[in-house]
């Protein structure tokens, strides 16, 4: 669905944009948004959520966009489409805060490999390269260390961030930016960190969608917006209780997390 870009009447509202979720809307990611407005709604924040489908005008008031992650193909028509748009790229100028997962990341970096592995260039919105390496696939879950994100409310601790990737670029991080956390399990950038920041642009490999599992990444977030007094704490026992399980999950490889696509169908 496309709803037109259109400024929320209420001022105090925070505004998230999804952009383009029928080209990378294929991992879940558009979970996203709702664990973001949920999140605002339960402490009592107005919240407009707004979809964007490719073609469609790109608003650049907003406080927070999402891209999601998706196929190679998809991948290279979203740049072609934000491109030509602008709209993300003024909406950076003016301090919008974005999380882009994997396809997300690779693209808003500055180059990245189509499906035949031609590097094609990205939008430079992140501080990262995204190269094909002779490596199998990165699928399963992934565990990072303690994670943090600086914003100019200060460093706020993220806990270790848990996920799942599936991605065959890997992504390195050039000097103006830096990560959230280094890699416990899986593959996450491929030199053993994981996820890009630069200025208010996060990217993470993290699937899940990676909010649902990472409550702190998704308040700190939205900290950045409204500011660290609207934050009241929230109830995340049921939420800590899942993560438990998912870092015992990834650390036993319970997931097979380094088994590549091929190894998979070759078993089946
Ligand atoms: N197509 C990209 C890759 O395989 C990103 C995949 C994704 O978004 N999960 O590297």
């Amino acid at each position: 669905m496309t709803t037109s870009p259109r400024v929320n009447p209420t001022d105090s509202a925070v505004r998230i944009v999804s952009l383009y979720p029928d080209l990378l809307g294929t991992y879940g990611d558009g979970g996203n948004a709702v664990v973001l407005s949920r999140r605002l709604e339960w402490r009592g924040i107005a919240v407009e959520h707004i979809t964007i489908d490719a073609g469609a005008p790109i608003p650049d008031s907003a406080d927070l966009y999402l891209v999601g992650g998706g196929e190679d193909g998809p991948q290279v028509q979203a740049t072609r489409e934000l491109e030509l748009s602008q709209g993300l790229h003024r909406a950076v100028d003016k301090g919008a805060v974005v999380l882009a997962i994997c396809a997300g990341m690779q693209i808003l970096g500055h180059r990245f490999p189509d499906a035949t592995g031609t590097s094609r260039e990205g939008l430079g919105l992140l501080d990262c390269e995204t190269v094909r390496v002779d490596r199998p696939r990165a699928v399963g879950e992934l565990l990072t260390s303690n994670a943090h994100l600086t914003t100019p409310h200060g460093r706020i601790d993220l806990g270790p961030l848990t996920g799942f990737e599936n991605h065959a670029g890997r992504t390195i991080p050039g000097p103006n930016s830096t990560s959230l956390a280094s890699v416990e399990v899986g593959e996450g950038n491929g030199d053993g960190s994981e996820g890009v920041v630069t200025g208010t642009v996060v990217g993470t490999y993290l699937h899940g969608p990676a909010l649902a599992r990472n409550p702190r990444l998704a308040d700190a977030l939205l900290e950045w917006v409204v500011g660290p007094n609207a934050m009241s704490p929230l109830d995340d026992s049921d939420i800590d209780a899942l993560r438990t399980e998912r870092f015992h999950a990834a650390r036993d490889h319970e997931l097979a997390p380094r088994r590549s696509w091929r190894d998979i169908l070759r078993r089946s």
